[in-house]
């Protein structure tokens, strides 16, 4: 009696019992984020498909297998009832399988058990499906090597547990390739378990001539491949299967991230409006708490002035005069920090329309004339009917000027001059203020735009101004569309520019 093994047939066994091992870990993965009742039928299909497998792989090893008497090959016949029972056997071996797999713990204790049940639930499977074989030759089976299909078997469905324990969460490309080499490892131990349990198979002379019953199956290698087809096409749909509800959840995350996001901006949105309705409460009150007593002290102050309560003495004269410019001062301060800081804060609101700049300079020199009166100082100004038109709040471009235009006179020694012009190309106009004065260093041209910065000033040196107007004139510039520029040479001069958006064109 001589023994031989189909190639293919043998070859497919293998291929079907890797491609079952990746099934298997791919499924422990889902029953492994599934809940409640989507876990449950997880279990339930995956167990059916992974069992198929399983018994797919032993069932074609056995098919593959063939005893031959001097050349002829001995007919083989499979009891259906026995293949049915296996079957059943392998599907409960791989619903214990998933069900240990995925769960969140595996404690040693459980994953030994679980090894033991599994591996004799495998043997079982197989034990069964060659006691349905029929040949015609005495079967019987070498225990020593049972003993060892059973501890193979107990070892690979150990090793396959762990794996598929500890890659149920792995994801992506490496999930697949980790699984892939996994898959490959349980494959080649579940062949394993099964070649050495046909090697455990002892057949005794050949009998007589075998008829097929009715409820028995012919080994054809015929079998063998329809067999691994319709396994091919089970584990092919639970893989369609995984890959679903793996897209399914994934798409699920990404609305459920999105909606945090959403959440956490409002959230955000929220706070950050609350903040800017107490700064605004809180400047409100600070303005009124503080204009309120100095406009008290300055308004007495006049009236003490104006000798409403009496004679006053010179030197009382003297020292009220005082009290009134370090009042007005303060105002002016007050006044600048709190349009400064609505201002910075995009809180100011801009009346934007067309604006003459002619007529605006006007009004602008006029109110300063006097000043430049005072210090001697020469004011050209160029700026007249045929001047652009630019797109700004009216009062605010006037704050700018104002500013510009103390600043040239303050920094101006008496006899000097100062110019505004205005410019104008396709889409934009500038106004420039242009002194004779003292000039600003060329490392200080940008940080005189910074609040509170003067050029020179110390504290045992205050001047006069706060050092705000610059930085509260770029701001409004800036707020309007437009933006302020300085250009100085000390000695020589300086050049002040605001750019805005012409009214006039297109
Ligand atoms: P303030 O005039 O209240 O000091 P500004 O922000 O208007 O504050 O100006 C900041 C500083 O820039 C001034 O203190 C001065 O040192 C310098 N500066 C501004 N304009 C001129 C100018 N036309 N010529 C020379 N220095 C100037």
């Amino acid at each position: 009696m001589e023994r031989h093994y189909d190639p293919w047939l043998v070859g497919l066994s293998l291929l079907v019992a890797a491609v079952a091992g990746y099934v298997a870990l791919d499924l422990a993965g889902r029953v492994n984020v599934a809940r409640g009742a989507a876990r449950r039928l997880w279990i339930g299909a995956g167990a059916l498909a992974m069992g198929t497998g399983i018994w797919s792989m032993h069932f074609i090893g056995m098919l593959a297998f063939r005893l031959r008497d001097r050349g002829a090959a001995l007919p083989m016949t499979y009891d259906v009832p026995h293949l049915v029972l296996s079957v059943l056997v392998a599907v409960a071996a791989s619903f214990l399988a998933l069900a240990v797999a995925g769960r969140e713990r595996l404690p040693a204790v459980r994953l030994a058990a679980a090894s033991v049940a599994m591996g004799a639930a495998i043997a079982g499977m197989h034990y069964i499906g060659m006691a349905g074989l029929r040949v015609s030759s005495r079967l019987h089976h070498d225990p020593p090597r049972v003993a060892a299909s059973l501890a193979i078997a107990v070892a690979a469905s150990s090793a396959a547990l762990w794996l598929a324990y500890r890659l149920r969460a792995a994801e992506g490309a490496s999930g697949m390739r980790r699984r892939g080499a996994a898959a490959l490892l349980i494959g080649v131990a579940i062949a394993g378990m099964h070649y050495t349990a046909m090697s455990a198979a002892r057949f005794g002379p050949a009998g007589g001539a075998l008829a097929v019953p009715a409820d028995a199956v012919l080994a054809t290698q015929g079998l063998g491949w329809a067999v691994t087809g319709t396994t091919g096409l089970i584990l092919a749909l639970a893989l369609a299967g995984t890959a679903v509800d793996r897209e399914l959840r994934a798409r699920l995350a990404r609305a459920q991230e999105v909606q945090r996001l959403y959440a956490a901006a409002d959230a955000a949105r929220a706070e950050a409006e609350r903040a800017n309705r107490a700064k605004d409460d809180f400047l409100a009150t600070m303005s009124h708490e503080l204009r309120t007593p100095l406009n008290a002290i300055l308004g007495y102050a006049d009236l003490l002035d104006a000798g409403v309560a009496g004679d006053i003495t010179e030197q009382q004269r003297a020292y009220l005069a005082r009290v009134r410019v370090s009042g007005r001062y303060l105002l002016g301060l007050i006044t600048d920090v709190l349009d400064f800081a609505r201002i910075e804060s995009g809180r100011a609101e801009y009346d934007v329309r067309a604006v003459h700049t002619g007529a605006l300079a006007r009004d602008v020199v006029q109110l300063l004339a006097p000043q430049f009166a005072a210090r001697r100082l020469t004011l050209d100004v160029a700026v007249g009917d045929d001047a652009p038109s630019v797109c700004a709040d009216r009062d605010k471009l006037a704050r700018i000027l104002v500013n510009l235009l103390s600043n040239a006179a303050k920094f101006t020694a008496p006899g000097g001059r100062v110019a505004i012009r205005a410019t104008a190309d396709d889409g934009t106009a500038a106004l420039v203020v242009e002194d004779s004065g003292i000039g600003i260093p060329a490392g200080q041209l940008e940080a005189i735009f910074e609040p509170f910065v003067q050029v020179g000033r110390s504290l045992s040196n205050p001047g006069e101004g706060t050092g705000l107007g610059l930085a509260i004139s770029r701001q409004l510039a800036r707020g309007m569309g437009g933006e302020l520029v300085a250009e100085s040479a000390p000695g020589a001069g300086s050049r002040f520019t605001v750019l805005l958006p012409r009214a006039d064109v297109g």
